[in-house]
């Protein structure tokens, strides 16, 4: 069979829900699948057996057109021995052109297993994805330490990457169609090389910063003279996140989950506030997707500046305490 098409890994997640990074990636390979022809977008999904109907009809609303099942009740959870086997074996019944998937902990494991199996190249955490010469997948990801980009060009098949999570922006689409495959894959011929002895559950943080509309950011500049107290006033008079750059993180003022850039998190929120954050390369990467920037510094070229929608030139203990007090007299005049 000749490779064809696209194939993205279908990530549910504890809830049986599809992971947002799922539809990220299927905009994304609309976008891919317009430039070389005749190509499907197909995603599959390994899970428990539940109704996948209307899981099936938003993949399709998303562009995909085949969803590839894989159900049975000891699919419920992720397990190493299972998964990453039934994924490669899909991808040998369909060989794909191309392989997108997250780069979340599942799908990190699952991509590095399923490109040793298939003997073929993974470009890892990249950030952005086009078509190159001779219709090959361009993949770029960060490189030396993060101070340059690479455009890799993969030239043997499947062509595989993984994705970081927020990286592109989900879009449907309207009436496109998609075709259910159900496939059985004998589980108990899977070898289990892999015991798991217990699982303990990660208490999820509702205050994650990937999740939040409005995230306050603070920098080195923030962290002389008790800056980060004035940063928290603000988050908390706005409802909104603290989170930082790493610097902030490396001086203390802020924790690693908290921590925003290319070795933190990469955000999406409706406002980020930069506070006393030049703009390295490896903070932009983390605030590419947010909807408006604010910047706050007092270096007027602070490269920072460049990438805001509202820039204020200006020392932050000067800024915030007005931004505050601008914001308690709002609150005081809702109230009477
Ligand atoms: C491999 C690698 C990975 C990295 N990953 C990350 C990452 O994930 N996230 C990240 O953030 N960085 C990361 N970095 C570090 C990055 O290169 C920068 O060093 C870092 O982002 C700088 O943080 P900053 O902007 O807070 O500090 P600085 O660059 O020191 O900037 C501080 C800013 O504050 C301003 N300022 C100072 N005082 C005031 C004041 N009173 N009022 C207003 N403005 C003021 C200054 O003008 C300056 O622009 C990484 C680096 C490498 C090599």
């Amino acid at each position: 069979m000749e490779p064809n098409g696209i194939l993205i890994y279908g990530e549910l997640n504890e809830e049986q829900e599809i992971k947002t990074v799922v539809y990220e990636l299927l905009t994304k390979a609309r976008e891919l699948k317009e430039k070389i022809w005749n190509q499907a977008i197909r995603v599959c999904i390994i899970g428990p057996r539940i109704n996948y109907e209307e899981i099936i009809n938003k993949l399709g609303s998303y562009g995909a057109d085949d969803v590839i099942i894989v159900s049975d009740n000891r699919l419920k959870e992720y397990n190493h021995n299972y998964h990453p086997e039934i994924f490669t074996q899909i991808a040998q019944k369909f060989p794909p052109r191309m392989i997108l998937i997250g780069a979340t902990l599942q799908g990190k494991e699952i991509a590095s297993y399923t490109a040793v199996k298939l003997e073929t190249g993974l470009t890892a955490d990249c950030t952005d994805l086009d078509i190159g010469e001779n219709n090959l997948l361009l993949s770029t990801r960060p490189t030396f330490g993060g101070q340059l980009t690479a455009d890799i060009l993969c030239s043997t098949f499947p062509q595989m990457a993984t994705i970081q999570e927020n990286i592109f922006k989900a879009h449907s689409i309207e009436n496109h169609s998609v075709n259910a495959i159900y496939n059985w894959i004998d589980i108990d011929k899977i070898d289990k090389r892999i015991n798991i002895i217990k699982s303990i559950k990660k208490i999820i943080n509702k205050h994650d910063i990937q999740n939040s509309k409005i995230l306050v950011s603070g920098g080195a500049g923030a962290c002389q003279n008790n800056g980060f107290a004035l940063i928290y006033q603000l988050a908390q008079k706005l409802k909104a996140q603290v989170c930082g750059s790493r610097e902030a993180r490396e001086k203390g003022f802020i924790t690693k989950a908290q921590q925003v850039g290319q070795t933190g998190k990469i955000v999406s929120p409706d406002i980020y506030i930069a506070i006393g954050i030049s703009g390295a390369n490896q903070h932009l990467t983390g605030i590419k997707n947010s909807g408006k920037i604010i910047a706050v510094n007092k270096d007027k070229n602070a490269p920072i500046f460049n990438y805001s929608d509202i820039g204020i030139v200006g020392d932050l203990f000067e800024i915030l305490p007005e931004l505050i007090r601008s914001l308690d007299n709002i609150e005081e005049e809702n109230d009477q």
